[in-house]
């Protein structure tokens, strides 16, 4: 078996933490920011180092290929270098280093391979400054439409555009290098795990074999706004209290599910928000993620069934986005799990929860 070497990706994991190092034990490294924009001729040098060739899409997204024996669809693995605000070390762009690892082992070692090994970095996958999140994957997977995308206002400076910050960045490049099924076989992403349960079970690796399904529903309550001292409590309609009761149904209800369900109401907007004010609009989100389709069917069936009334205000709902589950290729959910018992890895097979993009 081949192994990379330990000392050589740590090296690239401190190098790599400077860009955008917040000094306060986080890191700051919006996609297009000057930061980013340093880890990015980091990658592209290293990588033209080791004799690939370095590539980027329309949405900057960058390619680093190391040839194979064979004209065949390359095998790609990568992952994000941009970050959230004070975002952690690994988010993200260990998945970079460690494409970029396996490249430089590969080429080091003289491994002869019929496929062309690709390096990917997606171009603003966090979404931080400019949103969506998952945005130039999902440009390039049909689901978001580019002009729409590049006319994306960065949250902190008005009239400054994500399409802006991609023509200052340098790295834009020709719509025909986009990864697709017809230049690519194979993706594989090593990702942290951003949850709890690797660590607290024991395990080393998370053999992640798909993609939970989401929903994400806008409940509105519409009330009566009254003076909070002149108007007694029996003549009230509380948008909020209302939302309060039932966001307290829906966790009754949900926590009798199958207890892999996550759900959260994670948004919450009350009109006119004055403390003297008796609320009367208000919105709240749910979102609820699960394997299983038919545990997501359970979840809208505790929703068609809530009552349309809340202590006096009416409730509306509607659905604000969903994803269907998605199962990874058994091919490389197997070998993952293989090489993980291959190196003495103790490994929990589990679903993503958080969102990916797909071809
Ligand atoms: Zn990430």
């Amino acid at each position: 078996m081949i192994t990379c070497n330990v000392a050589s990706l740590d090296e690239k994991i401190h190098t790599f933490g400077k860009f955008g190092d917040t000094g306060k034990g986080g890191i700051t490294r919006f996609s297009l920011s000057p930061e980013a924009l340093k880890a990015r001729s980091e990658f592209q040098k290293r990588m033209e180092a080791i004799g690939a060739i370095v590539t980027t899409d329309d949405m900057a997204n960058m390619y680093a290929t190391v040839p194979g024996t064979e004209a065949l669809p390359a095998v790609v693995s990568g992952s994000h270098l941009d970050s959230v605000r004070q975002g952690g070390n690994y988010d993200g762009v260990l998945g970079v280093l460690s494409a970029m690892e396996a490249l430089e082992t590969i080429v080091r070692q003289k491994v002869s391979h019929r496929h062309p090994f690709t390096a990917l970095v997606w171009t603003n996958e966090e979404g931080a400054r400019f949103e969506p999140a998952m945005m130039s994957s999902g440009v390039i997977c049909n689901k978001f439409p580019k002009e729409k995308m590049l006319a994306s206002i960065a949250k902190d400076q008005p009239g400054y555009t994500f399409g802006d910050a991609l023509a200052a960045s340098g790295f834009v490049g020709d719509e025909a290098n986009r990864l697709s099924p017809d230049n690519a076989c194979a993706l594989i992403e090593l990702h942290i795990e951003q949850g709890p349960v690797l660590e607290a079970e024991g395990y080393d690796i998370g053999v992640v074999d798909g993609v939970c399904g989401m929903i994400n529903y806008e409940f509105t309550f519409v009330g009566q706004a009254d003076h909070a001292g002149t108007t007694p409590m029996k003549y009230r309609k509380d948008a909020l209290y209302a939302a309060v009761k039932a966001i307290q149904h829906l966790h009754d209800q949900l926590d009798q599910l199958d207890p892999a369900l996550v759900y959260t109401t994670g948004k919450i907007s009350a009109h006119p928000n004055i403390h003297t004010i008796i609320p009367d609009e208000v919105k709240v989100t749910l979102d609820a993620r699960h394997y299983d389709p038919a545990v997501i069917q359970q979840v809208l069936a505790i929703i068609h069934a809530m009552p349309t009334e809340w202590v006096g205000c009416q409730m509306h709902y509607e659905e604000a986005w969903s994803r269907k589950s998605v199962a990874y290729d058994e091919r490389l959910v197997t070998m993952v799990a293989n090489s993980a018992d291959a190196l003495g890895y103790t490994k929990l097979q589990m679903h993503s929860g958080p969102g990916y993009e797909f071809l």
